[in-house]
C-alpha cells in the first residue's frame, strides 16, 4: 500500500498530539475533531482499511480495542463515548490506513450520517 499522512506520524516526520504509543500502536489527536474528544488509534502495521484485514491481525485488533478502553478512561470519558471505524470511500474513510476514531464529550446522534 501507499504511504498515507499515517505513515509519516508513525515516523515522527510530522507532528501529532500522541496520547499512547507503544511497539503496535500509536494514538493521537484528530487534527479537525469533530467532539471535544478525538483521538484516532492506529496500528503502527500498515494495513489500509478492515477490508485489508488478514486472519493473523486478530491479536493485534483485540490489542487495539484493548487500548480504545484505557484511553477512554484514561481521558475521563466515564459518561461514555463512539468508536467509529470508516472503511472505503462510500464509508468514508479518507486516510487508507486503518484506524479507529474514539469520540466522546458530548452525547452522539444517531443514526450516524
Ligand atoms: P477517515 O475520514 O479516514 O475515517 O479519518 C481520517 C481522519 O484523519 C480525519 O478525522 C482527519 O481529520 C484526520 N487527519 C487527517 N490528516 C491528519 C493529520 O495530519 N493529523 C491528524 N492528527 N489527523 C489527521
Amino acid at each position: 500500500m501507499a504511504d498515507t499522512i499515517f505513515t509519516k506520524i508513525i515516523a515522527k516526520e510530522i507532528p501529532a498530539n500522541i496520547v499512547y504509543e507503544d511497539d503496535r500502536c500509536l494514538a493521537f489527536h484528530d487534527v479537525a475533531p469533530q467532539a471535544p474528544t478525538h483521538v484516532l488509534i492506529i496500528p503502527k502495521k500498515e494495513i489500509e482499511s478492515i477490508d485489508q484485514l488478514a486472519d493473523q491481525d486478530s491479536e493485534l485488533l483485540g490489542h487495539l480495542w484493548i487500548v480504545i478502553r484505557d484511553i477512554a478512561r484514561e481521558l475521563g470519558l466515564e459518561e461514555g463515548y463512539r468508536v467509529v471505524l470508516n472503511c472505503g470511500r462510500e464509508g468514508g474513510q479518507s486516510v487508507d490506513h486503518l484506524h479507529f476514531h474514539l469520540l466522546g464529550g458530548r452525547s452522539m446522534g444517531w443514526p450516524p450520517g
